[in-house]
């Protein structure tokens, strides 16, 4: 009798340790899994990011290399939205920054007699690496 109630309370502890091991695995395994998300997320999150300023750089580049033609063809300064230079057939399409909603217009102008161009994101304010390029404006 004595003899049972000790096998059994033994078998009931190990029982337990086995309970808590896995317990424990557990924990380790998601606290693993939610170490690597926090690790990995922000950085993700970075090269998107980046991608989308490059993309808004590709855009206004094209923009800035559209008034440029524009003002050389017509000898004229630009005052006009990306719109005008598709219907006068210097831009193929209209271009938004990636990181906005619809509707955000580049804002831009060009000066034929100074032969300054601006083409500026509407969230300069917001990304500052939305920017040309100095090596570009010249
Ligand atoms: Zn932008």
């Amino acid at each position: 009798m004595m003899y049972n109630s000790m096998e059994s309370i033994e078998k009931k502890e190990l029982g337990e340790t086995m309970k808590s091991i896995s317990l424990y695995k557990i924990i380790s395994v998601v606290a693993f899994v939610v170490l690597i998300f926090i690790l990995i997320i922000p950085q993700k999150f970075n090269i998107n990011k980046k991608q989308k300023a490059e993309e808004c750089i590709r855009n206004m580049k094209t923009i800035y290399e559209a008034i440029e033609l524009y003002m050389q063809e017509r000898e004229e300064d630009f005052n006009g939205t990306a719109q005008d230079l598709v219907r006068t057939n210097y831009l193929k399409k209209t271009f938004e920054c990636p990181e906005s909603g619809v509707g955000d217009k580049y804002k831009m102008s060009g000066d034929y007699e100074s032969g300054e161009i601006v083409v500026e994101c509407p969230h300069y304010e917001e990304f500052h690496d939305h920017k040309l390029p100095d090596s570009i404006i010249e």
